[in-house]
């Protein structure tokens, strides 16, 4: 049989949210190659007769050198395997899946990319925050805090007023990441948001401001900030058993409404 590499994205961790591709090809792998930061509830998924491998790294941690997780890619698919190279959130975002696909389309290996929800719409649902609410926001921007090499992480060109801003890798200098945000142009009164372990059990969600984020407990990784005015808290949930002054007969003029067109058809 002809071997072939998914390149897969294993959603922020909560295992519903596999798509239903992902699921059907990680059940029939032979081979998994995942990130640290896949989550073990997704792990648990793979079949007991599959090999799997970390090749993650973490927090500055060293992982396997990319060109062995590339020549461990070819020589699974070569033997014909089934071989998936799992990876947290979506694959094409924010990870090394372009020096790998290179380097599988140079060793005539085929493979095919399997999206997954990325991190920044698993906090997004989980925070109830409507990232292109069009009174606030007319753009959204995903950015890495975190530069390959020795090179600053320079995203200072995207920040603006009627812009969302997801910081992917943040890292622990809160200060530094308001400082930018400010100098861009923002209020130190621009609502943030900090969300760590988005989707999972362990979820935390801290909600702030620009001017006061320097002053949040760090929360631990995998972690991301939503900044702008999108992140600002819902109207306080009404309970329907209790209805408020405010609420009007409407709800019964609507049930009155359905059930006259009902009568008639
Ligand atoms: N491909 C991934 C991103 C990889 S970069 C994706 O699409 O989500 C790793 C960064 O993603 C982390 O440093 C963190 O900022 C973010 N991240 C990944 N999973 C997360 C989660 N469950 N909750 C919050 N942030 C997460």
């Amino acid at each position: 049989m002809k071997g072939k590499v998914y390149l897969m994205g294993a959603g922020p961790g909560d295992p519903d949210l596999l798509t239903v591709k992902a699921m059907r090809v990680l059940r029939a792998s032979e081979v998994v190659l995942h990130d640290d930061l896949v989550a073990a509830e997704i792990l648990e998924l793979i079949p007991a007769w599959t090999q799997v491998l970390n090749v993650g790294r973490r927090c500055g941690q060293a992982g396997m050198p990319q060109e062995k997780i590339h020549s461990l890619l070819i020589s699974a698919a070569r033997e014909g395997h089934q071989v998936v190279r799992l990876k947290g959130g979506d694959p094409l975002l924010f990870g090394r899946v372009g020096e790998e696909m290179e380097a599988l389309s140079r060793a005539g290996i085929d493979f095919e990319v399997i999206p997954g929800v990325t991190s920044a719409m698993g906090a997004a649902a989980a925070a109830r925050i409507p990232l292109t609410d069009r009174r606030f926001a007319s753009k959204l921007v995903f950015v890495s805090n975190h530069a390959a090499g020795n090179t600053p992480a320079t995203w200072d060109d995207v920040i603006a007023k009627d812009a969302t801003h997801v910081v992917y890798m943040p890292g622990t200098n809160y200060g530094e990441i308001a400082a930018k945000l400010s100098a861009g142009g923002l209020d130190g009164r621009t609502p943030c948001l900090i969300v760590a372990n988005a989707t999972q059990g362990e979820q935390q969600i801290r909600r702030t401001t620009l001017r006061e984020l320097p002053l949040e407990p760090r929360l631990p990784a995998p972690m991301l900030l939503i900044v702008g005015k999108v992140a600002r808290p819902l109207p306080p949930f009404e309970d329907p058993a209790k209805p408020s002054p405010r609420a009007t007969s409407e709800p019964h003029e609507e049930i009155l409404h359905l059930t006259d067109t009902r009568v008639k058809a």
